[in-house]
C-alpha cells in the first residue's frame, strides 16, 4: 500500500472518542505512515486512543480547545518535541438537539465555543509553526447541518457554528495560501458515532435514513478517507473547499 502520509505528523482534536470521526481519522493516518497526536478533554483517554494506533511515536494529550492558553501550551510542547507538524484536523465538536426558542445562552456558548472558537484557537496555535515551515494542511469538521439548516440532530446553534466553520475555513484558505498552508472543510452527513449520546430515537433515525439516497448512515471510515485526501499531497491544489461526505443527502 502506498503510504500517503509517510514522515508527516498530524494533530487531531477530539480524537479519543472510540467510535468517533477523529479516532477513525487517526487510525487511517497512522496506517498511512503518519505520527499522530490525539488531543481531547481527558489525558488518559487521549493516551489510550494513541496507544491503539499502529506504528510508533503516537501521543495523546489533554487539551480543551475552548481554552486558548491550553491550545498554546500544548502546541508549544509539541513543536518543541516534534520536528515538524504538517497536519491539523479540527474535529472536536459537540451538538445539542434543541429547537430555536429553546437555545439558552449557555447552550449557545457551549456549542459555538467547542465547534467554532476551538477551531480558531487550535489553528492560531499552530499556524506560526506552519508558516515557519511554509507548509501545512488544516482540515476542519463542519457538517451538512451548516449547508441545509440542520434536519438531522443538532439545533440551529449547531448549524450556525458549523456554518461559521465554513466561513472561517475559506477565509483561512485565502489568507494562508501564500504561506503554503491549505485549509479545507469536510461536511459529513449522518454518521454512526456516539455524538448523539443515545438521544436519537429509532423514529428519528429512520426519518434521517429515508432522506439519504444511498440508504445508509455513513461510517467514521467514510469521513476518515476524505480527511486523508485533504491532509495528503493528493489534494495539493485544493484549498478553501467544502467536501460533502453525506451519501447524497444533500446534492447541490
Ligand atoms: P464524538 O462525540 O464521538 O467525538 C467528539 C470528541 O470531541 C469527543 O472525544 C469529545 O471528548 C471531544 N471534545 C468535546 N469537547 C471538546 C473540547 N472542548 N476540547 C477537546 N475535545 C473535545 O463525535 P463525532 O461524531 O466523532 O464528531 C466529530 C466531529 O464531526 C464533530 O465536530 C461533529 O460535530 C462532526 N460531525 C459529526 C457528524 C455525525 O453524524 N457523527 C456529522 C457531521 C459532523
Amino acid at each position: 500500500m502506498t503510504q500517503l502520509l509517510a514522515n508527516k505528523t498530524a494533530i487531531i482534536t477530539g480524537a479519543a472518542s472510540p467510535r468517533g470521526l477523529g479516532k477513525a481519522t487517526a487510525l487511517l493516518f497512522a496506517e498511512h505512515g503518519a505520527r499522530v497526536v490525539i488531543l481531547d478533554l481527558d489525558a488518559d483517554q487521549a493516551q489510550t486512543a494513541a496507544a491503539d494506533l499502529p506504528g510508533e511515536g503516537h501521543m495523546g494529550r489533554a487539551c480543551d480547545v475552548t481554552d486558548r492558553t491550553a491550545c498554546l501550551l500544548v502546541a508549544r510542547e509539541l513543536i518543541g518535541t516534534l520536528d515538524q507538524i504538517d497536519i491539523l484536523v479540527n474535529n472536536a465538536g459537540i451538538t445539542q438537539p434543541l429547537k430555536l426558542m429553546e437555545i439558552a445562552p449557555e447552550n449557545y456558548d457551549a456549542v459555538l465555543d467547542v465547534n467554532l472558537r476551538g477551531t480558531l484557537y487550535m489553528s492560531q496555535a499552530l499556524i506560526p509553526h506552519m508558516r515557519d515551515h511554509e507548509r501545512g494542511s488544516i482540515v476542519n469538521m463542519s457538517s451538512v447541518s451548516a449547508q441545509r439548516g440542520g434536519g438531522i440532530f443538532g439545533g440551529p446553534h449547531y448549524s450556525a457554528a458549523k456554518a461559521g466553520i465554513l466561513g472561517l475555513t475559506k477565509a483561512m484558505a485565502r489568507e494562508l495560501a501564500p504561506a503554503g498552508i491549505r485549509a479545507n472543510a469536510i461536511c459529513p452527513g449522518f454518521i454512526d458515532t456516539d455524538i448523539t449520546a443515545g438521544k436519537l430515537t429509532p423514529e428519528m433515525r429512520q426519518s434521517v435514513l429515508d432522506g439519504i439516497p444511498m440508504g445508509r448512515a455513513g461510517t467514521a471510515g467514510d469521513v476518515a478517507g476524505c480527511a486523508l485526501f485533504l491532509a495528503s499531497d493528493l489534494s495539493a491544489y485544493v484549498t478553501g473547499s467544502e467536501v460533502d461526505v453525506n451519501g447524497g443527502s444533500l446534492i447541490h
